[in-house]
């Protein structure tokens, strides 16, 4: 680097820094949790030691998937002897492994129903934050090529405003970034074509058919552009892996080499 980029640099820095003072007087950063807030010092003792995107007592309410794990797509499961879970066990899933941050219970719901719905984008942060932490051993191995967030319909991402699981996805990238592992995010290759109805509340051969061609490779990208390419897709919440399975395919279908996914919760 020669000293004039560092003076740019260190300039850039320093004023990024100074509006970051500045946004976070105007907007404290709280805790997703209990809504308190967060102190902007590092080492503080309210935030966790792990975590400055969440208060310590909320911290300890977060609960992370124990082994034994499903080799699939890591759902914890109660019979050591067995592989997979169930629903792996019985289903032909298209990607090709996949982790999940948090067990789906009623902080997770929180956190993930405030970052979708009540424009909680900061919940975010703290989330990618931890799985950055937690998942970066993992992510080296797989090595991604990209990461992909689920799309939203367009309709859909208009009304919301943001896609959540593009959210996360960005502030994961920084935040790895930061570390000098560079993946970057590609939000415009897959899109959804299908306004779903909600999965939540339809039985698994039905979930099939309501994603069933719900994604597309956009028209407006090379549709080779990921040939034998490791891609990374992200979600925010993991249920029976429907949706996942059906982006890999796509993707797949489009050379991809291996699809992996990262979902912030697992049910
Ligand atoms: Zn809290
Ligand atoms: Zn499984």
């Amino acid at each position: 680097m020669n000293q004039r980029t560092q003076i740019d640099k260190t300039g850039k820095d320093f004023w990024k820094q100074a509006g970051d003072r500045a946004v976070s007087l105007l907007f404290p950063r709280v805790c997703p949790l209990c809504g308190r807030i967060l102190p902007t010092a590092p080492n503080n003792l309210l935030t966790s030691e792990n975590n400055p995107y969440i208060c310590r007592d909320c911290y300890r309410e977060l609960h992370f998937p124990a082994e034994p794990l499903c080799l699939l797509c890591s759902r914890p499961i109660q019979d050591e002897t067995k592989e997979y879970c169930r629903d792996c066990a019985a289903t032909v899933h298209h990607f090709d492994q996949g982790k999940a941050l948090l067990m789906h219970d009623e902080a997770a719901k929180k956190i993930l129903y405030d970052l979708k719905y009540y424009n909680r984008r900061d919940n975010a942060l703290m989330l990618a934050r931890e799985a950055a932490d937690r998942l970066e051993g993992w992510l080296l191995k797989i090595k991604p090529d990209v990461i992909i967030p689920v799309p939203l319909h367009k309709k859909r991402q208009l009304e919301r405003g943001y896609n959540q699981a593009q959210l996360l996805s960005c502030r994961l990238s920084e935040i790895l970034s930061s570390r000098k592992i560079h993946i970057p995010v590609d939000s415009r290759f897959l899109v959804r074509i299908k306004k779903t109805s909600a999965q939540k509340q339809l039985q698994s051969a039905q979930r099939r058919d309501n994603i069933k061609g719900a994604f597309e490779i956009s028209y407006r990208e090379d549709p080779g552009k990921y040939t034998n390419c490791s891609v990374l897709l992200v979600d925010d919440i993991y249920t029976t892996g429907t949706t996942l399975s059906e982006c890999a395919q796509v993707l797949k279908e489009a050379g991809a080499g291996k699809v992996f996914f990262l979902t912030f919760s697992i049910g």
